[in-house]
This record gives structure tokens, C-alpha cells and sequence, in this order.
């Protein structure tokens, strides 16, 4: 019998207090549920002061945000936690810490980031994180180098790559990413008015098969320890400080997955500056997010080309030029993915404020329409697109 319950106010205070790490656990007294996300129970647990010290975070059998008519398997708790725990090992300063967890109970402790926000937020207001984008590059170079073959022992990884094999929660990436934007499906959620642009992206044969080429290096490419979910509602960030959270989507896949999908989360931001701030305010800030563009490619790979220098032992691995050449193949990886989120985020099943907050509904077409052609164009050309700077200097031109 699994001892699996829904937690209450009650039980996440009772739990804080025995797994919670902290010295004075009598003194944690109440919960305030604050999960926003679509999938599970996130707590907040406050001490007689009404300071928040700890988070517990409990999965649910079922897919929130929908209801019980979409299970979802529990054990993406122990995913997320134990993706945490390996990316903490690697790169502490940017990965939101674990201090206890429970697998059949399908919950966690984890420290409390009450003082960060979520960046999606700042970007949608408008708020600019100058560091942000280079600390995000870091987080991915350390814990995607170290989990990668230029770095794991190869009988490690394969007992690793077992350990997160993730069926249920990468089947969601496979369909909503890959499959659902490009058929009719119910989970998709568009204006009709876009109708004429998705029907157009949907009768694009070469961004189908480019597609089918994402898809069939998602569901194949085991290259590394993945987030798999890093898009601007998954990251905090304050003056000068980035942590990364929510790593339920956790799995050995490739590693441009992970960069392509920071990027295009800094693009779909790009595409709606226009709908959700006033025209200069616009003009800046998506001079930002193509600065942000670059400080996190240029950060991400600079970190993973030293760590292989001086870390890779493997002796095919080792020779020079070995890791440049590699690195070439995750940025074309990434550019395509990050066209991928781009579409899958415009009209699939989890749209993003960056367009959806756009009041006027002119605008926010006119938006959401540059997001798609965007993203298609991103995927088609992204095996001929050569570094950062020809991306950037395309992006302007696409307006
Ligand atoms: P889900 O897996 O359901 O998407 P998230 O991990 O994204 O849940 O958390 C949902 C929300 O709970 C976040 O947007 C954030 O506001 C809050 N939250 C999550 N983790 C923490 C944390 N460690 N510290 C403070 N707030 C958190
Ligand atoms: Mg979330």
C-alpha cells in the first residue's frame, strides 16, 4: 500500500517541522497554498513572525490545472527533486536547493525563494535583469556538461539515464511541442482569427519534416541531464541572482533542448514587448532581450568549451577541436527547439502572458502572428544559421 495522501495546510506544516532543516521547527505554524503552476500543490510555510521559511511542494495524481480526467504519474516529484539535487551538485548558486524529499509521498522541501521573483513576470512588465540571461548560460553549461558523455563516466550514465527515464511527463513534451501545434487537437488554444497563418504553418511540408527531425532527436538523443522545462515561469531572479526551479520535466535528452527553450521564452518576449509596454519602452526592451540572447548563448557556451578543456578525460573526446565541434551541433539543436517552443507557445496547449496579457486584440494578433513566423523560420533555416550574431541580425531583419 503506497502511503500517498493529499497533503493540507496541516500536513505541510507537520512536515516543514520534521524534514524542513530548520532550528526551531515548533515555531513553523501556518501554510498558504501558492502554487500558480499548472500541476502541482506548493506551500509556503510561515513561522510565528509570518516570515516564510520553507516551501513544500507536493505532486498530485493528476494534471492540475485540468483536473482528474488527466492523470499524471507521482513520481515526477522524485524526477524533479532528484534533477534538482544532480543540477545543485553541479552549479549551486543558480538551482534552487532540496533539503528533504519523499517519494512515495511525492513530496519535497525546498528553500524558500520569497525574496526572487519569476521572471516571466519582470519581462512582461518589462524589467530588465542585466545578469540574468549569462547566469541562466552558466546554469546550463555546468549542469549539462557534467551530466553529458564529456564528462560521465559511460557505465554511469547509462545506470542515470535509467534513473530519469521519464515516460509520462516527456509523452507531454512529445505531443504538445511536436505534434498537437501542427494537427487539429483539442488541447490547442488559439483566436480563430490566426486560423489562415496556423493552417499555412501546418501545410509547410519542410517545417514539418524539420519537425519530425526535432521530435525524433527529443525522443532519442540521450546527451545529457535536461530540466527539460526551462522557460521564464521555471527561473527566479533578483538584483544580481538567478535560481532555477521546477525540474519535474527531467530526462537524459539533447542538450540544445534546454538552451533552445530559454531562448525562445526570451523571444516569445521579444515578439510581445510591442502589445504589453509603450512604444520606446518596446524599442528597449527588445534591444534587452536580444542582449539577453546573446549574454546567454555566448555564457553557456564559453562555460561548457572551458569545462571540456579542462575536465574531459575521454580520450576521442579529448582532441582538439572535439568540443567545438560538438558545441556546434547543440546550438543548431537549440535554434530549432527554440522555433519549436515558440509555435508551441503561440497556439498549443500552454499559451504565455507575453502574448496572452495583450489587451488589445489587433495588437496581440499582429503579435502572436510575428511569433510564428518567427518560430518557423527559426526551424527551417536553423541548420544554416552559423553563430549568435547571424541569429540576432536575422531577427531584426524578420521585424
Ligand atoms: P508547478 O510544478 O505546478 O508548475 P512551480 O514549481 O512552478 O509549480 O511553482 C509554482 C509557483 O510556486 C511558482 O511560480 C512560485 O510562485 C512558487 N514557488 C515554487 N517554488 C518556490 C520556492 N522554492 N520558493 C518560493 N516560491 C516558490
Ligand atoms: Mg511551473
Amino acid at each position: 500500500m503506497s502511503r500517498y495522501y493529499t497533503f493540507n495546510a496541516a500536513d505541510a506544516v507537520e512536515y516543514a517541522r520534521q524534514f524542513g532543516g530548520v532550528d526551531d521547527p515548533l515555531s513553523l505554524i501556518t501554510a498558504d497554498e501558492i502554487g500558480d503552476g499548472n500541476l502541482n500543490l506548493v506551500f509556503k510555510i510561515r513561522d510565528t513572525q509570518g516570515i516564510s521559511r520553507v516551501i513544500v511542494k507536493q505532486a498530485l495524481p493528476y494534471v492540475r490545472c485540468v483536473g482528474e480526467s488527466w492523470p499524471l504519474t507521482i513520481d515526477r516529484s522524485r524526477i524533479e527533486a532528484e534533477t534538482l539535487i544532480v543540477h545543485y551538485e553541479h552549479c549551486p548558486q543558480h538551482t534552487a536547493r532540496v533539503i528533504h524529499h519523499d517519494p512515495e509521498l511525492a513530496v519535497m522541501v525546498q528553500e524558500d525563494l520569497s525574496d526572487y521573483e519569476i521572471w516571466r513576470g519582470e519581462l512582461v512588465k518589462g524589467k530588465y535583469y542585466p545578469q540574468a540571461a549569462s547566469q541562466l548560460g552558466e546554469y546550463l553549461a555546468q549542469s549539462l556538461f557534467h551530466t553529458s558523455d564529456l564528462y560521465q563516466n559511460a557505465e554511469h550514465k547509462k545506470s542515470e539515464v535509467g534513473r530519469f527515464l521519464n515516460p509520462e511527463l516527456c509523452l507531454i513534451t512529445e505531443d504538445l511541442f511536436f505534434t498537437d501545434p501542427y494537427i487539429e487537437h483539442e488541447r490547442n488554444c488559439y483566436d480563430a482569427a490566426l486560423q489562415p497563418t496556423v493552417d499555412e504553418l501546418r501545410a509547410d511540408i519542410s517545417l514539418r519534416i524539420a519537425v519530425g527531425d526535432l521530435k525524433q532527436r527529443f525522443l532519442s538523443n540521450a546527451e545529457a541531464l535536461l530540466h527539460g522545462d526551462v522557460h521564464s515561469g521555471s527561473i527566479f531572479v533578483a538584483e544580481g541572482r538567478l535560481k532555477v526551479i521546477d525540474a519535474e520535466f527531467g530526462f537524459y535528452g539533447p542538450i540544445g533542448f534546454d538552451p533552445g527553450s530559454a531562448m525562445g521564452n526570451l523571444l516569445l518576449n521579444y515578439c510581445g514587448l510591442p502589445g504589453l509596454v509603450a512604444t520606446r519602452e518596446a524599442a528597449d526592451g527588445r534591444e534587452q532581450r536580444l542582449q539577453d540572447l546573446r549574454d546567454l548563448w555566448l555564457s553557456f557556451s564559453e562555460r561548457f568549451l572551458q569545462l571540456a578543456r579542462d575536465k574531459t578525460q575521454d580520450l576521442a573526446f579529448k582532441i582538439p577541436g572535439y568540443a567545438e565541434h560538438y558545441l556546434k551541433h547543440i546550438w543548431h539543436d537549440a535554434v530549432g527547439y527554440c522555433g519549436s517552443e515558440l509555435i508551441r507557445r503561440t497556439i498549443g496547449f500552454s499559451n504565455v502572458a507575453d502574448l496572452k496579457n495583450i489587451a488589445d486584440q489587433e495588437m496581440r494578433h499582429e503579435c502572436q502572428r510575428h511569433a510564428l513566423s518567427l518560430g518557423q523560420w527559426l526551424i527551417i533555416t536553423a541548420p544554416q544559421i552559423d553563430d549568435i550574431e547571424g541569429l540576432i541580425a536575422r531577427i531584426r531583419q524578420n521585424g
